[in-house]
C-alpha cells in the first residue's frame, strides 16, 4: 500500500459529506449508471478486487460530533468516541472511503468483535486499483458522488437490504427484493457490488451486478 494514499479521519470531511437525499438528487441528475456498469467494472475486473469492495453512494443522515466516527457493529451504525482503534476488546476498522485530491479518506468505520472472525478485514493493498478508480472518478466529476466501501457480505438471491435511520441509528434490516417496487419512492440505491458469474467474469454485464446491493431509504415507511 502506498502510505501516502490513505489519509486519516476528519470529522469535518464527514460533516462535508452530502445527506441522503441531496446525494440522490445529485445521482439522478448526474446518472452515473452506466459508467458504474462500464468504466468501473472494467477495472474491479482488471485488478480482480469484486469480492473485497464495492462502490458506494457517498451520503451520510445526520451529524456527529468532532469525537465521533460512524461505527458499524452488526447491523447498527452509531456514532462512537473512538480514542483507540483497539477497544473493548476488538477493533474499529475503516470500511468506506471518498477519494479527495487523489487520496482515500475513510468514513465508515466497522467494529470487529472480540472472539470472532473479522468482518472488516484491513483495506486491500492494490494502489493500482485505487490510482485507476481514482482516476474514473476524476473524469467523470464523481469525487463526490461514489466512493468505495469493504463489500462485507454478498446479496443473497432474493433478499435486499434496507437501511433506515432512527434518530442517529443506521439499521439495516434484510427485506424481500419486491420490497423495492412496492417502496420505489423511499428507496436510495446506495451500494454496488460485481458478482462473478461462471467461469471469471463470463457473464452478461447486467448479471454481474446489483443494483439493489443496499438501499437507504427516506421519508416514511
Ligand atoms: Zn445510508
Amino acid at each position: 500500500m502506498a502510505a501516502t494514499l490513505i489519509d486519516t479521519y476528519r470529522p469535518a470531511e464527514y460533516q462535508a459529506l452530502p445527506h441522503l437525499d441531496n446525494a440522490f438528487d445529485s445521482f439522478l441528475e448526474r446518472s452515473p449508471q452506466h459508467i458504474i456498469e462500464e468504466k468501473m467494472m472494467e477495472v474491479f475486473r482488471k485488478h480482480k478486487v469484486h469480492n473485497e469492495l464495492a462502490v458506494c453512494l457517498i451520503h451520510r443522515h445526520f451529524d456527529m460530533g468532532d469525537d465521533e466516527k460512524l461505527v458499524e457493529f452488526g447491523a447498527i451504525s452509531t456514532p462512537w468516541v473512538v480514542r483507540d482503534e483497539n477497544m473493548m476488546g476488538g477493533s474499529v476498522k475503516p470500511r468506506s472511503w471518498v477519494f479527495k485530491g487523489g487520496k482515500m479518506i475513510p468514513y465508515e468505520f466497522g467494529f470487529n468483535e472480540w472472539g470472532q472472525p473479522a468482518v472488516y478485514k484491513d483495506v486491500p493493498d492494490k494502489p493500482a486499483f485505487y490510482a485507476d478508480f481514482n482516476a474514473i472518478l476524476e473524469e467523470e466529476g464523481l469525487n463526490d458522488l461514489l466512493g468505495l466501501t469493504l463489500l462485507t457480505e454478498r446479496k443473497k438471491e432474493g433478499v435486499v437490504k434496507v437501511e433506515k435511520t432512527f434518530a442517529k441509528a443506521n439499521v439495516v434490516f434484510a427485506q424481500p427484493d419486491s420490497w423495492t417496487d412496492d417502496n420505489a419512492k423511499a428507496a436510495v440505491p446506495a451500494q454496488w457490488e460485481y458478482a462473478p458469474g461462471i467461469g471469471d467474469f463470463v457473464v452478461p454485464v447486467k448479471k454481474m451486478l446489483c443494483f439493489s446491493g443496499c438501499f437507504c431509504t427516506r421519508g416514511q415507511i
